[in-house]
């Protein structure tokens, strides 16, 4: 079969949930069968979102290859199950840096370079994945950020114009749209659906598929007035409705037919309506978990989407071990030694989180004291593990000033150390320790029995600074134990204090992979040992 494509685009506001359609969509044909990846075009200038604040664009998500994407990317891998590449995630950015760099290298031969074609030529290369010919998919669903009629994405619609008519029935288009109600009125509003439709036609797209965002239930009358307006036939008008969960989503869209007008659209005979029976008895066991877990999460961010990945393990962590994860954000910036235990009171374990830089540090390091004092399950990633280490170096081992190179340049007891191959690096972005890298666990050890599958994992990365193996031996002597090891680079990589009920702390993400079918070892492992 002919690799088919789906282009996923958005109208009247943004935050929509286009991400969870798309992945919505690579889950149901994935259902039927076919191979499929989603990848995500972002309009801005930034090459990628590395360099983002996480205010502003909540988690950067990590590939395997060690690219760093928007948070849309770990949707569709906890959706999917599919491992995602730098091919999957494109911002305007990076189209207009490889046109440049052709353009320096004289490429062009002297041609004038503009928006339309060269620009439209290099996006639609990229929508088509012409690095990748020999991955052999079925389907590719690309969804294209930001909203029909901003300034930016008009060369992204341009590119898909050409593609829809260069692909034939080979292409489809799904736009999203919003229906808002209208308190005041009692009535639910089409209008800015028709417009946004409209937009979308004066660029020479006709959507193929509607899908109505709304808080309340869209009845066929109104699906009806939709479709005659739109020029979209009234089984291609889907309504995705507020959901107890995102996970629910794809079902939803199953029930309405979305895969099957899919599939009528590109005339693919349809068949029977595939059974999802893993995916059916996840959504069971969330329906069921009625017992609550409460975790708390040590951070500097006070926005959700900071930690979106985090979030997801636990509850998908939770939801398997029957439970809700119920999840507490404090900000720990706000922690001091007085109040600790008041912040802290009634927690059945903490997670102390990613990040860079010296806000909210000491809070950290007071947590991570706390909780190992009390014996109470600590989950540290990446810099929460370094603040475990540095917070064991200060009260267990005695170095008062023992810190991360990061945080303190002069410290005589760096035992977060600056890594050798960063020492000389000047640029901001794509520069840490970035993707999946080997490890190898310590037998016995409790990351070891959690992982259940011998002892070489793979996990992926993204920090400048690591474990200083010059202090090793005194930590192991104290009883910090280093259970899983970089075998190429003899890097710590996992920190445990055996005789604690589960006190581990990673260097890596282990958030990064883990998926609805799939919940990551070590969140199952720490939310049993919550309970
Ligand atoms: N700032 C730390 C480092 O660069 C940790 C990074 C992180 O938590 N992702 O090593």
């Amino acid at each position: 079969m002919d690799t088919k494509y789906i282009f996923v685009t958005g109208g009247v506001v943004s935050s929509l949930g286009k991400g969870i359609i798309s992945a919505s969509i690579g889950r149901l044909l994935q259902a039927r069968g076919y191979k499929v990846t989603i990848q995500k075009f972002d309009p801005y200038i930034n090459i990628d979102p590395g360099t983002l604040n996480p205010y502003e664009h909540g988690e950067c998500y990590v590939t395997d290859d060690g690219f760093e994407t928007d948070l849309d990317l770990g949707h569709y891998e906890r959706f999917t199950g599919i491992h995602t590449t730098r091919n999957n995630s494109i911002t305007t950015g990076r189209i207009y840096k490889t046109v440049i760099d052709r353009e320096r290298r004289g490429d062009y031969l002297g041609k004038t370079i503009q928006v339309v074609p060269h620009i439209t030529d290099e996006i639609k290369r990229r929508m088509l994945r012409e690095d990748e010919k020999d991955e052999q998919l079925d389907f590719v669903i690309t969804e294209v950020g930001g909203t029909i009629g901003d300034i930016e994405s008009a060369p992204f619609m341009e590119a898909i114009r050409q593609l829809r008519w260069q692909l034939g029935r080979n292409a489809v288009c799904v736009h999203l749209t919003y229906v808002p109600y209208l308190k005041a009125a009692d009535e639910l509003k089409t209008k800015p659906t028709q417009h946004s439709v409209k937009e979308l036609q004066s660029m020479g797209i006709q959507p193929d598929i509607l899908v109505l965002r709304t808080e309340r239930h869209l009845d066929d009358h109104l699906r009806m007035k939709v479709a005659s307006f739109c020029n979209v036939d009234l089984e291609c008008v889907v309504q995705s409705e507020d959901m107890p969960s995102i996970y629910e989503v794809p079902v939803s869209m199953q029930k309405q037919g979305l895969d099957a007008a899919i599939l009528r659209k590109i005339g693919i005979p349809v068949g029977e309506i595939p059974e999802m029976k893993a995916w059916h008895d996840f959504l069971d066991k969330q329906h069921n978990a009625q017992r609550e877990v409460h975790i708390w999460l040590v951070g500097k961010y006070d926005l959700q989407d900071a930690y979106k990945s985090i979030r997801e393990s636990l509850n998908l962590a939770g939801i398997y071990n029957d439970v809700k994860a119920k999840l507490h954000f404090v900000n720990s910036e706000e922690i001091t030694q007085e109040n600790v235990g008041e912040k802290l009171e009634g927690l059945a374990g903490i997670v102390i989180c990613p990040g860079f830089g010296t806000r909210g540090i000491e809070g950290k390091i007071i947590a991570a004291e706390y909780t190992r004092t009390n014996d109470i399950p600590t989950f540290g990633i990446c810099l929460g593990m370094q603040m475990m280490v540095i917070e064991f170096a200060r009260n267990v081992l005695g170095y008062k000033d023992a810190n991360s190179r990061e945080m303190d340049e002069k410290t005589p007891h760096n035992v977060i150390d600056i890594m050798e191959e960063q020492k000389s690096i000047t640029q901001m972005g794509g520069t840490m320790r970035l993707g999946a890298y080997d490890c190898e666990l310590k037998e016995g050890s409790r990351v070891y029995e959690a992982y259940g599958k011998g002892k070489h994992i793979s996990e992926r990365h993204r920090h400048r600074y690591e474990f200083n193996n010059a202090f090793k031996k005194e930590y192991e002597a104290k009883g910090m134990k280093c259970v899983g090891i970089n075998p190429a680079a003899n890097l710590v990589e996992i920190v445990e204090i055996p005789e604690k009920r589960w006190y581990i702390g990673t260097q890596f993400h282990p958030e990064y992979s883990s998926s609805v079918l799939n919940p990551h070892p070590l969140f199952m492992s720490f939310l049993k040992a919550c309970l």
